[in-house]
């Protein structure tokens, strides 16, 4: 069914919206390119609003002439979330983008949601607080995040957005404004909305600001690496420092295959080896102590050589080759385009899921390095696809099929972070079985002429 826009619909937008609107195909084009094996799908329209009353007036119009809204923060999504399937028009936040207050006693703040997560970083930097929620892609929004429900590094301590969400404002199908939540740190009124929008990718309400979660900077930072002689030793010993009671605030595994092109890409010597990246949170004294705890553990679990980092500099260098690992796989096979899972599962399965599904690769032919949340169960094999090689291409949905069905034999899911987007759909059926058709109500509840992001999650 399509919900293209009609010429009435294009002419009243283009009233309103005067040289923020741009029906450039390429434009349009761009605004449904993601990194994802799923074909781009452009919308016929892009509009650049920056008030919330902009935002009520389109979804006003879009009721009124029955065309679809994209909302669109960076573009950074891996499952075709931004694609639009059914044409209409997409929305783009990026001119929403303020930092309207920072609250130091509450340790909070309130966000428009075109706001970069970098943005957010770099605004908070004097102030003693962070936040926490790290998603690779440092140009995702806090909007876009809130609506895929993501994670990232510091999850394992922190939470994802679930966690640090206290409240937002959406415009919902029938041009209401929804707010949700409040500032107190926690509320038993009623039924939980700011966590029905969250991971709700854009199929239930436009977010157009946040209240956000801070956290006070810890005195210390401590980061750990150890170099394992197989994957399955590094996970063991993952599992092994989640029990031992220690401030990680960060527990990442990168393959040997992830290490190289690291060492390439960020011009580093680090042994080429699976590695654990862990970073320790504390005071001076609890991080100290739980380093030397730390390192023993891991000598017991067959680590080869291990680093102890505790400047500013060698921890930012060891992160920022960590958070370029993607782009230094990417760099690693050009010509390849690349396709990153992302199933989590209970942390006692992740040493067996993570080893099946290097097997699987192996024995198929793929090149797929792994990189891994692995403090959270959560892992992403890139498997690094030759397009043009038919053999490729169908032992990739081979592999994903199997890797799918695994994680959900472990009582695990099918996206840990990046959601269902158009390329999980068929997955998530799978895995949600009867609570999808609660889901599907939920939808036609909110959104009965299913204007917002059609042809997503289900
Ligand atoms: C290199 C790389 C590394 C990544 N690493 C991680 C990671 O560690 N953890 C992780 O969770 N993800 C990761 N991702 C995926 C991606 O960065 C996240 O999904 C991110 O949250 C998307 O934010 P965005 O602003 O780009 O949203 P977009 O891609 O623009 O949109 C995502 C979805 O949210 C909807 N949306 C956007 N803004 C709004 C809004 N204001 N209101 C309602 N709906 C909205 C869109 O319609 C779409 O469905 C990575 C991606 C890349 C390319």
């Amino acid at each position: 069914m399509s919900q293209e826009l009609s010429a009435d619909a294009l002419a009243e937008l283009t009233r309103c919206f005067v040289d923020r609107i741009s029906v450039a195909p390429a434009t349009c084009l761009q605004h449904a390119n993601s990194l994802s094996i799923v074909p781009a799908e452009a919308a016929r329209a892009v509009v650049w609003p920056e008030t919330i009353e902009e935002i009520q007036n389109i979804v006003e119009m879009a009721e009124r002439y029955r065309f679809a809204l994209v909302p669109f923060g960076a573009g950074t999504s891996l499952e075709g979330h931004v694609n639009a399937p059914r044409g209409g028009v997409c929305i783009d936040m990026s001119r929403m983008n303020s930092v309207r207050a920072v609250n130091a006693e509450d340790m909070d703040c309130d966000v428009e949601a075109g706001v970069t997560r970098q943005q957010l970083a770099s605004h908070l930097r004097d102030t003693g607080m962070f936040f926490p929620v790290d998603p690779g892609a440092e140009q995702a929004t806090l909007g876009g995040m809130a609506a895929t429900r993501a994670s990232g590094t510091t999850t394992v301590r922190y939470g994802s957005m679930r966690d640090n969400v206290l409240g937002l404002t959406a415009v919902m199908a029938d041009g209401s404004i929804v707010e949700t939540g409040s500032r107190a740190r926690k509320s038993a009124a009623g039924y939980d909305l700011t966590r029905l929008l969250i991971g709700s990718e854009g199929t239930l309400g436009i977010i157009t600001s946040l209240r956000l979660r801070l956290h006070p900077v810890p005195e210390s930072k401590v980061a750990v690496v150890a170099h394992f002689p197989s994957v399955k030793f590094a996970c063991d010993a993952a599992i092994s420092s989640l029990a031992l009671g220690l401030g990680l605030a960060r527990v990442e595994l990168l393959d040997a295959t992830s290490m190289r092109a690291v060492n390439k890409s960020s011009k580093l010597a680090l042994p080429e080896m699976p590695s654990l990246f862990f970073e320790l949170h504390g005071s001076l004294a609890s991080t100290r102590d739980d380093a030397l705890d730390l390192r023993r553990t891991m000598s017991e679990f067959g680590a080869e050589a291990i680093s102890v980092s505790s400047t500013e500099s060698e921890r930012d260098t060891l992160w920022a080759a960590r958070h370029n690992c993607f782009w230094a796989i990417c760099e690693a096979y050009p010509g390849r385009t690349p396709v990153v899972t992302d199933v989590c599962v209970p942390v006692s399965k992740l040493a067996e899921c993570v080893d099946a599904t290097i097997n699987d690769c192996q024995h198929y032919g793929l090149v797929a390095p792994i990189v891994g949340h692995v403090g959270d169960g959560n892992f992403h094999a890139v498997i690094m696809v030759d397009k043009s090689n038919q053999r490729d291409v169908k032992s990739l949905d081979l592999v994903m099929d199997r890797l799918i069905e695994r994680a959900l034999a472990a009582d695990g899911t099918c996206t840990g972070e990046h959601g269902i987007g158009q390329g999980k759909m068929a997955a998530l059926a799978r895995e949600a079985g009867r609570s999808l058709a609660v889901m599907r109500q939920i939808k036609s509840a909110l959104d009965p002429l299913a204007i917002f992001n059609p042809g997503k999650i289900f």
